[in-house]
């Protein structure tokens, strides 16, 4: 075991996800009138975060950060306690106001490559059979938090080992579709 905690839901090692999973419902953590969002199915590219905007349990050098479509994702009780965190953001994350949890992030932008898709953390839910994380993305971001440049080799190391792929931007399938977009946007590709 190492001593590097990446994040509560990795740091045992990662559970597979399971066929078929039907989904389930993210939780804030208010222990009274918590706001619920419900998913239909399971969510898709599931992976750890090292950016400074996606939520972050305490003490957690990541976050574990999923995308949804946004037609399977609905807000099923306390809708009144969201807020969005950043307007100006890419990501519209809404969080709790009471516990700062965020929720769901998605984005208004019709132009943007990744407009449709809800992101979202599937810690927040009881229910097992998410898909699992399948790599890191933004790792030497986690500088701009607190951690030291010099851990850095020992936090990729620790990546590798849990089988999360390190990368500074997003992996390459989403990095190909994001060129992809853009290429057609210009009309680059047909
Ligand atoms: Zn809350
Ligand atoms: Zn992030």
């Amino acid at each position: 075991m190492s001593d590097i905690s990446i994040h509560p839901s990795v740091d045992n090692g990662i559970r597979p996800g399971v066929d078929n999973f039907a989904g389930g419902t993210l939780k804030c953590k208010c222990v009274s009138s918590p706001v619920e969002v419900r998913i239909n199915g399971n969510v898709a590219f599931n992976h750890a975060c090292g950016c400074t905007r996606c939520w972050k349990p305490d003490g957690s050098l990541f976050s574990v950060v999923a995308v949804v479509s946004r037609d399977n994702l609905s807000v099923v009780s306390g809708a009144d306690k969201l807020r969005v965190v950043d307007e100006k953001a890419t990501i519209q994350r809404h969080a709790c106001v009471e516990c700062g949890v965020h929720m769901y992030g998605r984005i208004e932008n019709k132009d943007h490559p990744f407009y449709g898709l809800d992101f979202v953390h599937v810690e927040l839910s009881d229910q097992e059979g998410w898909a699992a994380p399948e790599f890191a993305a933004f790792v030497s971001s986690i500088i701009e938090s607190g951690a030291k440049p010099e851990q850095m080799g020992e936090v990729r190391g620790r990546l590798k080992s849990l089988g999360l792929e390190p990368y500074d931007c997003l992996s390459p399938p989403l990095m190909d579709l994001i060129a992809t977009h853009t290429a057609k946007a210009k009309g680059v590709l047909a």
